[in-house]
């Protein structure tokens, strides 16, 4: 635990009461309830602002490079009870892992936004669908150095 690489920033990380999840942040969006969120977010959808804690503010070094990210973010109004949804009040039922929906057990939401710009410690970025103040967890770049290449399609480039 104690290795640490040059320019490599450790910090002390507030101990948790059970999965250990720290906020890092929170998300800044139009959206002040659930009804008026996008069920899904668009690449052209408005600007929303990931606000960093400033501890973590060094963490977003090299982000810049990357055109899409990946947002994990902590659904944190939703229930979390669930097995079985009928989200679309038509009789249908199907399996709380069969569904992109906030209730699960752990309320994680997961989108690959479009990134803006970087300012001041917040990263401005569309494509989002969660309601104003939403905890942030975690962002990653969409792929780095370090993912494998996908496979070439047959007939298609490497990268479709
Ligand atoms: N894109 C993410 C995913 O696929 O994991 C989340 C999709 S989920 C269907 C998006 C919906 O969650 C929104 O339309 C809204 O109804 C609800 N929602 C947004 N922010 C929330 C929050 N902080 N707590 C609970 N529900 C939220």
């Amino acid at each position: 635990m104690d290795d640490i690489r040059e320019n490599e920033i450790r910090i002390r990380v507030p101990p948790c009461a059970n999965a250990s999840l720290t906020f890092i942040g929170k998300i800044l969006t139009p959206w002040p309830d659930r009804d008026s969120c996008p069920r899904q977010g668009r690449l052209d959808g408005p600007e929303c602002r990931l606000v960093l804690a400033p501890e973590w503010q060094p963490a977003l070094a090299g982000l810049e490079a990357y055109e899409k990210i990946d947002v994990l973010y902590w659904l944190d109004r939703s229930r979390r009870d669930l097995v079985t949804q009928s989200p679309k009040s038509d009789g249908t039922t199907t399996g709380t892992f069969a569904l992109r929906s906030p209730v699960r057990p752990n309320p994680i939401g997961l989108s690959k936004v479009r990134l803006v710009r970087i300012e001041d410690g917040e990263v401005i970025v569309r494509g989002l669908d969660c309601i104003d103040g939403t905890p942030l967890l975690d962002i990653k770049p969409d792929r780095c150095a370090f993912t494998p290449a996908a496979p070439p399609k047959p007939g298609g480039r490497p990268e479709d």
